[in-house]
Parts: C-alpha cells; structure tokens; sequence
C-alpha cells in the first residue's frame, strides 16, 4: 500500500496496514518535523481514536471539558460521561501530535519518505501507484491522505463539491498564566468588521507547555464571507480575551488554512481518500483529526481483507459512519449564515445548562450510537427537519 501524506489520516492508515502485515510505503512532500496549521483540539472522539491505535498521549494536554462564551453568558461544561467515548479530551500541538503518530507508523514497519511529492500514476482508469519525485512506485492501493485537495484531487476529480459550504481558519500562540486550564475556550458571538455575526467562533486551546493556541474559523455560509478578512478578526477576538488570559505577544505570524467539508469522490479503482483529501471536517466545529483518523482506519482495516474490494467498502463504510452526520452539519451551517438565525439559535444553544450540554454532544459528534438517549433524540429530529428543508436552505442561502 501507498500512502500519500503523512498527516494524522496518512499516518493512521499506515500504523493500521503496517501493523497488519502489510508493506506499506509512505510520501510527505514536507520535512519530518513540519507544522499544520490547526487548533489542536482533540475531542473525547479522537481520543478514543489515538487510543484505538495505541499512542502514548502522556505527551498532551488533558482537557476536562469546554468554556462556551455567547455574549455575556458563560457555561462551562463538562465532556460528556458514560457514552463509549472517553470523558476528557486534550490539546496536543500538532508538531508534537503528528510526530508521534508518523513514529508510530515507522515502528510499525511502514517506509516513510519525507521531502518528495507523490503523484497518482494512473493506466486506463485505475490507480496502478505513484510518481514520486520521477520514480515509479506501484501499490495494490494508493490512499490519498493530502489534506485539503490540491494537486492530487484534481487529478482524482477529489474536489470539494462547490455548492457545499466550507471554512477558513486562522491560528497563532501566545504565552499565557493559563496555559494548563482544563478547559478549551469557544467564543461563539464573534462579529466582522461591520458588526455582522459570524457562523464559526473564537477559540483559546490551553496546551499546558506555558502557551495556548489562539484562532478563530469562519464558514463560507455568511455574506460577505469573501471579505472577510481573518487577520482583522483574529486580532478583533484578541482584544476580547487579551485581559483574562494575559496573553503575551504571538509567538508566531498568525496562518489561515482551508477547511474542507464536502468531496466529490472519495474512491475509485485503486484509490481512496481519507481526512480531509475526503471532505471529511465536522461542519459544527471544524474539527478533522478524528475524522482523518477513523477513515485510515478504516480504509487499511478493508485493505487488509481484500485489497481489490477495499475501495468501494470503504466508500460505503465510511458513508454510513460520517455522511448523515456530516451532512445535516452542512445544511446547520447554511442556517446559521443568516444572522438572525444564528443570534436567536445561539441564545437558545446556551440558554440553560442542560441545553448547552446537548448543543456539546451533538456538534462534537459524540453520540453514541449505542445509547443515543437525549441528545440522540435531538440529532434524529434536527436531521429529519433539516432533511426536509433542504431545497428551501440552498435557496434562501445568505450568500444567495
Ligand atoms: C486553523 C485551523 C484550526 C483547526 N483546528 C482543529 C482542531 O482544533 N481540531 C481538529 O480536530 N481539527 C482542526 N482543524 C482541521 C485539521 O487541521 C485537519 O482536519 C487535519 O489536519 C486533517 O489531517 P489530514 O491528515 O487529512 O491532512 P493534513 O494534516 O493536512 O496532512 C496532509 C499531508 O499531505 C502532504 N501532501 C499533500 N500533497 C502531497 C503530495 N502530492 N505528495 C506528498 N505529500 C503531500 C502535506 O505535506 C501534509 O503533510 C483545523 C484546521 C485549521 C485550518
């Protein structure tokens, strides 16, 4: 198997093949060592992910639960407990992160390569290997784990499906006293320039290493979305929490990135895609670890039963764990491009506690399936009605 990309999707797929038995070769066009730009959150979701593939998380930050902040009201909640997920999550900068996942896939007996770009090579319609650095490498699958689609997708007709939404996210760090709170940090009333609330938030990840990481993320559902200028806003959302967290001057030039939340296609004869090479970023919340995770997973799982079915189980597989999901996350965040939407969906998301608890499990994708209870009841619902009212959300679109 090749594996194209050595983020955390690319590296999980690897750990997986390669402990299975497999010979796996992978290709980063970046040095050992390069940093994603990212917030480096990591939900009870991914946790139990990085635990299925047995990472020693000592060097994280363990996270007891999340600060959401609407204007003046503050809840601080708790992940959720008794579900099949693990009740903390942790922030672990993503240099450290991806480090340890990529050693990870070496131990294991995977070939990493850094410093060389990949390419598919393609006969007759089928991915027969690749073309890295102008030698031929053939594979019985390629798995394309090249984050937001770029030179490979296109290729591949990977592309973000262009009438869906997706985000844009920009994040520094700064040293803080708070650096070790338990607790992630999300402004949820964050307004541009003109005064105009923004479907995304605010964030302050404590890394526990004496900074946090600092951002704020955007969907591409608001007007004037184009405009948008994420530098302002970032410095905007400072001046906001400047005071509590004391924070010092950031440690570095602040980075944007895209944030993909549809593909195309994400397989074909010979090829998957996972992470977010496959559109797969939770639309309440940006997050993409864990999905990239859990697709590696699951696409060497299938690799290892039957290279030659792998790619259309994966397709399926992958569909019934993350496409209801994702999608009724899509059609939430054409809702709440409308700013009134969002104003009074906000206030009722955090208006009392038990509420603001529900609001956590459902965009942090953590129910489970096996004991849905409240919040299970409430994403059936939310799905049916936004499934239904799905014509009348892309044509009444704030970007319409
Ligand atoms: C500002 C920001 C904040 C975010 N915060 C969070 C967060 O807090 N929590 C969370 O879960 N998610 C967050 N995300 C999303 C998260 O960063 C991504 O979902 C995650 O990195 C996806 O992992 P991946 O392995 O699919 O891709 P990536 O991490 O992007 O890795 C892709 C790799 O492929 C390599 N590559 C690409 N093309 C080629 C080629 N042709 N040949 C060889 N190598 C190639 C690249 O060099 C790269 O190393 C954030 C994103 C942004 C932009």
């Amino acid at each position: 198997m090749i594996v194209i990309g050595a983020g955390p999707a690319g590296a999980a797929a690897a750990i997986q093949a390669a402990r299975g038995g497999a010979s796996v070769r992978v290709f980063d066009k970046a040095p050992y060592g390069r940093d994603k730009v990212c917030g480096d959150g990591l939900t009870p979701r991914a946790v139990a992910a990085l635990n299925e593939l047995k990472i020693d998380m000592s060097d994280a930050h363990r996270i007891a639960g999340l600060r959401m902040i609407a204007n003046k009201t503050v809840r601080e909640l708790p992940w959720p407990s008794g579900t099949k997920f693990p009740n903390h999550g942790a922030v672990w900068p993503r240099r450290r992160l991806d480090a340890s996942l990529i050693d990870a896939a070496g131990e294991a007996g995977a070939e990493v390569i850094w410093e060389t770009e990949a390419l598919p090579e393609i006969d007759d319609g089928r991915v027969v290997g690749v073309n890295a650095g102008g030698t031929k490498h053939t594979a019985d699958m390629v798995v394309v784990a090249t984050g937001a689609p770029g030179a490979v997708g296109r290729m591949l007709g990977a592309e973000r499906v262009a009438d869906e939404p997706f985000g844009l996210a920009i994040r520094t760090y700064a040293a803080s006293p708070r650096h070790a709170s338990e607790h992630l940090e999300a402004c949820l009333t964050l307004k541009d320039e003109n005064g105009v609330p923004v479907p995304g938030y605010g964030w302050m990840f404590p890394a526990g290493d004496g900074t946090v990481n600092i951002g704020v993320g955007a969907l591409s559902t608001m007007k004037g979305f184009k405009k948008l200028n994420l530098n302002n806003l970032l410095e905007s959302y400072r001046g906001l929490v400047q005071d509590d967290w004391e924070l010092g001057p950031n440690l570095e030039r602040p980075r944007a990135w895209r944030l993909p939340m549809s593909s195309q296609k994400r397989h074909g004869d010979g090829w998957v895609a996972i992470g977010d090479a496959a559109g797969l970023v939770n639309p309440m919340n940006g997050e993409g670890i864990d999905y990239g995770l859990e697709s590696g997973m699951v696409a060497s799982d299938l690799f290892l039963e039957n290279p030659a079915t792998a790619p259309e189980r994966y397709d399926v597989e992958v569909g019934e764990r993350f496409d209801a999901f994702l999608r009724t996350g899509r059609r939430f965040s054409f809702l709440i491009g409308h700013p009134w939407i969002l104003r009074s969906g906000l206030r009722l998301a955090v208006g009392t506690e038990a509420i603001a608890n529900i609001t956590l499990q459902v965009m942090g994708n953590l129910v489970d399936s096996e004991t849905p209870g409240v919040s299970g009841m409430v994403f059936r619902t939310t799905d049916r009605a936004l499934g239904l009212a799905d014509p009348i959300l892309r044509r009444t679109r704030a970007t319409a």
